[in-house]
Protein backbone atom coordinates (compact mmCIF):
# COMPACT_ATOMS: atom_id res chain seq x y z
CA UNK A 1 0.00 0.00 0.00
CA UNK A 2 0.99 3.42 -0.48
CA UNK A 3 1.18 6.43 1.88
CA UNK A 4 -2.13 7.34 -0.51
CA UNK A 5 -3.69 4.59 -0.66
CA UNK A 6 -2.97 3.91 3.49
CA UNK A 7 -3.98 7.55 4.11
CA UNK A 8 -7.71 6.85 2.63
CA UNK A 9 -7.93 3.83 4.03
CA UNK A 10 -7.96 5.38 7.14
CA UNK A 11 -10.07 7.98 5.62
CA UNK A 12 -12.47 5.39 5.14
CA UNK A 13 -12.59 4.21 8.76
CA UNK A 14 -12.80 7.74 9.89
CA UNK A 15 -16.17 7.88 7.77
CA UNK A 16 -17.48 4.92 9.04
CA UNK A 17 -16.77 6.29 12.59
CA UNK A 18 -18.49 9.69 11.43
CA UNK A 19 -21.20 8.25 10.16
CA UNK A 20 -22.18 5.85 13.38
CA UNK A 21 -21.52 8.65 15.69
CA UNK A 22 -24.01 11.10 13.71
CA UNK A 23 -26.65 8.49 13.52
CA UNK A 24 -26.55 8.58 17.43
CA UNK A 25 -25.96 12.75 17.53
CA UNK A 26 -24.27 15.68 16.09
CA UNK A 27 -22.98 16.11 19.76
CA UNK A 28 -21.83 12.99 20.03
CA UNK A 29 -17.77 12.91 19.51
CA UNK A 30 -16.02 9.81 19.51
CA UNK A 31 -12.28 9.20 19.64
CA UNK A 32 -10.48 6.78 18.07
CA UNK A 33 -7.20 5.00 19.81
CA UNK A 34 -4.98 3.22 17.11
CA UNK A 35 -4.10 -0.33 18.63
CA UNK A 36 -0.28 -0.37 17.72
CA UNK A 37 0.43 -3.62 19.79
CA UNK A 38 0.86 -5.14 16.22
CA UNK A 39 2.65 -2.61 14.86
CA UNK A 40 5.97 -1.28 15.13
CA UNK A 41 7.42 2.14 15.82
CA UNK A 42 7.58 2.91 11.91
CA UNK A 43 4.02 1.90 11.41
CA UNK A 44 2.99 4.19 14.14
CA UNK A 45 4.68 7.25 12.70
CA UNK A 46 3.12 6.68 9.40
CA UNK A 47 -0.32 6.80 10.97
CA UNK A 48 0.78 9.61 12.99
CA UNK A 49 2.13 11.32 9.49
CA UNK A 50 -2.04 11.23 8.97
CA UNK A 51 -2.94 13.08 12.11
CA UNK A 52 -3.49 9.82 14.01
CA UNK A 53 -2.29 11.35 18.00
CA UNK A 54 -3.86 7.93 20.58
CA UNK A 55 -2.26 4.78 20.47
CA UNK A 56 -2.62 2.31 22.63
CA UNK A 57 -0.26 -0.91 23.92
CA UNK A 58 -1.49 -3.85 25.90
CA UNK A 59 1.53 -4.88 27.31
CA UNK A 60 4.03 -2.63 29.28
CA UNK A 61 7.24 -3.17 28.07
CA UNK A 62 6.42 -2.76 24.61
CA UNK A 63 4.35 0.81 25.63
CA UNK A 64 7.83 1.74 27.01
CA UNK A 65 9.76 0.61 24.40
CA UNK A 66 7.71 2.13 21.46
CA UNK A 67 7.24 5.35 23.41
CA UNK A 68 10.71 5.80 23.89
CA UNK A 69 11.58 5.20 20.30
CA UNK A 70 8.81 7.60 19.40
CA UNK A 71 9.55 10.42 22.13
CA UNK A 72 9.90 13.26 19.59
CA UNK A 73 6.50 12.48 18.65
CA UNK A 74 3.25 14.34 20.62
CA UNK A 75 1.41 11.22 21.42
CA UNK A 76 -0.91 10.11 23.58
CA UNK A 77 -0.56 6.55 25.00
CA UNK A 78 -3.30 4.32 26.61
CA UNK A 79 -2.22 1.20 28.50
CA UNK A 80 -4.87 -1.58 27.56
CA UNK A 81 -4.08 -4.48 28.98
CA UNK A 82 -4.07 -7.01 31.46
CA UNK A 83 -1.35 -5.40 34.33
CA UNK A 84 0.14 -7.74 36.58
CA UNK A 85 1.04 -6.39 39.84
CA UNK A 86 4.93 -7.13 39.17
CA UNK A 87 4.45 -4.50 36.58
CA UNK A 88 2.64 -1.63 38.34
CA UNK A 89 5.71 0.22 38.49
CA UNK A 90 6.66 -0.44 34.99
CA UNK A 91 3.54 1.35 33.84
CA UNK A 92 3.72 4.35 36.69
CA UNK A 93 7.17 4.96 35.01
CA UNK A 94 5.70 4.61 31.25
CA UNK A 95 3.22 7.29 32.76
CA UNK A 96 0.19 6.56 30.00
CA UNK A 97 -2.23 8.97 29.28
CA UNK A 98 -4.91 6.39 30.16
CA UNK A 99 -4.80 3.46 31.84
CA UNK A 100 -8.19 1.76 30.70
CA UNK A 101 -7.92 -1.21 31.44
CA UNK A 102 -8.20 -1.57 35.52
CA UNK A 103 -9.87 -4.60 36.13
CA UNK A 104 -10.18 -4.84 40.09
CA UNK A 105 -10.66 -3.33 43.13
CA UNK A 106 -7.76 -5.45 44.68
CA UNK A 107 -5.39 -3.90 41.26
CA UNK A 108 -6.77 -0.89 42.12
CA UNK A 109 -5.55 -0.47 45.56
CA UNK A 110 -2.05 -1.65 44.92
CA UNK A 111 -1.34 0.58 42.07
CA UNK A 112 -2.74 3.51 44.32
CA UNK A 113 -0.36 3.01 47.19
CA UNK A 114 2.66 2.82 43.88
CA UNK A 115 1.14 5.80 42.82
CA UNK A 116 0.99 7.31 46.12
CA UNK A 117 4.97 6.65 46.92
CA UNK A 118 5.89 7.67 43.44
CA UNK A 119 3.85 11.40 44.50
CA UNK A 120 1.80 11.14 40.98
CA UNK A 121 -1.33 10.60 40.11
CA UNK A 122 -3.35 8.21 37.00
CA UNK A 123 -6.45 8.44 34.87
CA UNK A 124 -8.03 5.17 34.60
CA UNK A 125 -10.79 3.29 33.34
CA UNK A 126 -12.76 0.66 34.77
CA UNK A 127 -13.36 -2.53 33.05
CA UNK A 128 -16.45 -4.24 32.96
CA UNK A 129 -16.98 -8.25 31.92
CA UNK A 130 -20.22 -7.27 30.28
CA UNK A 131 -19.78 -10.16 28.10
CA UNK A 132 -19.43 -12.87 31.12
CA UNK A 133 -16.37 -14.28 29.17
CA UNK A 134 -13.99 -16.15 31.81
CA UNK A 135 -11.31 -15.53 29.22
CA UNK A 136 -11.99 -11.63 29.61
CA UNK A 137 -11.24 -9.54 32.44
CA UNK A 138 -12.67 -6.85 34.30
CA UNK A 139 -15.86 -6.56 36.98
CA UNK A 140 -18.78 -8.24 37.07
CA UNK A 141 -21.58 -5.54 35.71
CA UNK A 142 -23.54 -6.69 39.22
CA UNK A 143 -20.67 -5.10 41.57
CA UNK A 144 -19.28 -2.61 38.68
CA UNK A 145 -21.16 0.56 40.64
CA UNK A 146 -20.04 -0.33 43.89
CA UNK A 147 -16.31 -0.89 42.74
CA UNK A 148 -16.36 2.33 40.93
CA UNK A 149 -17.86 4.32 43.69
CA UNK A 150 -15.07 2.30 46.39
CA UNK A 151 -12.30 2.80 43.87
CA UNK A 152 -13.36 6.79 43.83
CA UNK A 153 -13.33 7.36 47.55
CA UNK A 154 -10.58 5.36 48.31
CA UNK A 155 -7.77 5.58 45.90
CA UNK A 156 -6.69 8.75 45.96
CA UNK A 157 -4.43 8.78 43.16
CA UNK A 158 -6.38 7.40 40.53
CA UNK A 159 -8.99 9.24 39.12
CA UNK A 160 -11.36 7.27 37.31
CA UNK A 161 -12.63 8.75 33.62
CA UNK A 162 -15.17 5.83 32.98
CA UNK A 163 -15.61 2.36 32.02
CA UNK A 164 -13.94 0.13 29.25
CA UNK A 165 -15.26 -2.83 27.68
CA UNK A 166 -14.79 -5.56 25.42
CA UNK A 167 -17.44 -6.86 23.23
CA UNK A 168 -18.75 -10.42 23.69
CA UNK A 169 -16.52 -12.48 21.40
CA UNK A 170 -19.48 -14.33 19.46
CA UNK A 171 -20.65 -13.64 15.63
CA UNK A 172 -24.07 -12.87 16.85
CA UNK A 173 -25.03 -9.80 16.67
CA UNK A 174 -27.47 -8.98 19.27
CA UNK A 175 -25.08 -10.47 21.99
CA UNK A 176 -22.24 -7.92 21.24
CA UNK A 177 -24.88 -5.07 21.65
CA UNK A 178 -26.48 -6.56 24.77
CA UNK A 179 -23.00 -6.50 26.42
CA UNK A 180 -22.25 -3.07 24.77
CA UNK A 181 -25.76 -2.06 26.44
CA UNK A 182 -24.70 -3.60 30.19
CA UNK A 183 -21.55 -1.27 30.01
CA UNK A 184 -23.17 1.79 28.51
CA UNK A 185 -26.18 1.93 31.06
CA UNK A 186 -23.18 1.54 33.90
CA UNK A 187 -21.47 4.33 32.40
CA UNK A 188 -25.25 6.45 32.28
CA UNK A 189 -25.67 5.88 35.79
CA UNK A 190 -21.75 7.01 37.10
CA UNK A 191 -22.28 11.14 37.67
CA UNK A 192 -18.47 12.19 37.11
CA UNK A 193 -17.54 9.25 34.26
CA UNK A 194 -16.74 11.25 30.54
CA UNK A 195 -15.59 8.09 28.85
CA UNK A 196 -17.03 5.08 27.84
CA UNK A 197 -14.43 2.68 25.47
CA UNK A 198 -16.13 0.18 23.57
CA UNK A 199 -15.70 -1.36 20.01
CA UNK A 200 -13.12 -2.81 17.85
CA UNK A 201 -11.76 -3.75 14.58
CA UNK A 202 -14.92 -5.95 14.44
CA UNK A 203 -17.46 -4.15 15.85
CA UNK A 204 -17.06 -0.29 16.50
CA UNK A 205 -20.01 0.53 14.81
CA UNK A 206 -22.28 -1.27 17.05
CA UNK A 207 -20.16 -0.29 20.22
CA UNK A 208 -20.70 3.63 19.13
CA UNK A 209 -24.69 3.25 18.39
CA UNK A 210 -24.97 1.42 21.72
CA UNK A 211 -23.11 5.00 23.26
CA UNK A 212 -18.86 4.55 23.03
CA UNK A 213 -17.71 7.57 23.09
CA UNK A 214 -14.18 5.90 22.40
CA UNK A 215 -13.03 2.87 20.11
CA UNK A 216 -9.96 0.98 20.57
CA UNK A 217 -8.96 -0.24 16.49
CA UNK A 218 -5.99 -2.18 16.04
CA UNK A 219 -5.96 -4.44 13.00
CA UNK A 220 -8.04 -2.33 11.01
CA UNK A 221 -6.30 0.94 11.47
CA UNK A 222 -2.55 -0.91 10.46
CA UNK A 223 -3.84 -3.44 7.90
CA UNK A 224 -3.10 -6.48 9.77
C1 LIG B 1 -6.18 -5.84 20.61
C2 LIG B 1 -7.16 -5.01 21.32
C3 LIG B 1 -7.96 -4.10 20.64
C4 LIG B 1 -7.95 -3.95 19.12
O1 LIG B 1 -8.43 -5.11 18.51
P1 LIG B 1 -8.68 -5.17 16.92
O2 LIG B 1 -9.65 -6.26 16.76
O3 LIG B 1 -7.35 -5.47 16.32
O4 LIG B 1 -9.21 -3.87 16.49
C5 LIG B 1 -8.85 -3.32 21.38
N1 LIG B 1 -8.93 -3.43 22.72
C6 LIG B 1 -8.17 -4.29 23.41
C7 LIG B 1 -8.32 -4.35 24.89
C8 LIG B 1 -7.27 -5.11 22.74
O5 LIG B 1 -6.52 -5.97 23.44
Amino acid sequence: MTQLEYKLHIDSIIERVEKARLSVSGHHIVKIVAVSKYSDAQEIRSLYEIGQRAFGENKVQDLTQKAQELYELPLEWHFIGNLQKNKINHLIKADPFLFQSLDSLELALELDKRLETNATKMDALLQINSAYEESKSGVMPEVALEIYEQINSTCKHINLKGVMSIGAHTEDKKIIQKSFETTHKIFSELTDATICSMGMSQDFELAIQCGSNMVRIGSLMFNK
